[in-house]
């Protein structure tokens, strides 16, 4: 495809957002990992512990590679933890393996917004790579189709944007039930709470990000179908 400047001008701000979040994310990891938690167990013992309090014995815990890698599976109800959070006794770690947690405990729950976006999953696994195609190829076969199959690939792109929206109630939520558990059954002490919402404040901002990002490249979509053939 030709080289388009108003890509940039819709794409950068939220680019440098991004770059900026995943920062964020570093440095708070690089200082709360150095901070010993105050129960002095593993991300792996906190969950657990969370979880068998909740009566979820049967939600297992395994450890999974890859640096923040942590993540809830519902369809297997299996939390996978990262090398570093599934042994790490830090405060890092101790916020990453009770936000985790909490996504466990919206599934238990029927967390309305969780199932939303579980429901989502298909349709976004398909929408985000074959979105983007339809929408190019309607827009350059619009002689043919009108513009009718361009709106269509940016609605199966759309998917993916409501998609990102739909995650920041879901991973704000595990963030406020992480925060109240870790300090309710004395997993941290007060003074080590601050350290715990500053890495899953930085985790929630490239959750942002993510959504900012989606949104404005359907924006340019949006730019480019209702611009087209206007000015040429
Ligand atoms: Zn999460």
């Amino acid at each position: 495809m030709f080289f388009d400047p108003m890509y940039f001008v819709f794409a950068l701000p939220a680019l440098l957002f991004g770059l900026w979040a995943q920062w964020r994310v570093k440095s708070a990891l690089k200082k709360y990992s150095q901070e010993r938690v105050y129960s002095g167990m593993s991300g792996s013992e906190i969950a657990r512990r969370i979880l068998d309090s909740r009566n979820l014995r049967d939600v297992r815990v395994e450890p999974t590679q890859g640096f923040l890698s942590d993540h809830y599976d519902p369809s297997t109800r299996v939390l996978r933890l990262s090398p570093q959070v599934y042994q790490g006794n830090s405060v890092a770690a101790a916020g990453i393996a009770a936000h985790e947690t909490g996504h466990a405990l919206q599934h238990a729950e029927g967390y309305m917004p969780l199932q939303i976006r579980t429901f989502m999953v298909p349709t976004v696994q398909i929408g985000s790579w074959l979105g983007p195609i339809i929408f190019m190829v309607g827009l350059f076969t619009t002689r043919l189709f009108g513009t009718t199959l361009a709106w269509v690939g940016l609605a199966l792109f759309g998917a993916t944007a409501l998609f990102a929206l739909v995650t920041l109630p879901v991973e704000l939520d595990a963030s406020k039930r992480a925060r109240e558990i870790l300090t309710t059954q004395g997993f941290v002490y007060q003074g080590q709470l601050d350290g715990v919402s500053r890495v899953l404040n930085a985790a929630a901002l490239t959750y942002v990000a993510a959504a900012v990002q989606s949104l404005s490249t359907l924006m340019y979509y949006a730019f480019l179908l209702t611009g087209f053939g206007r000015d040429d």
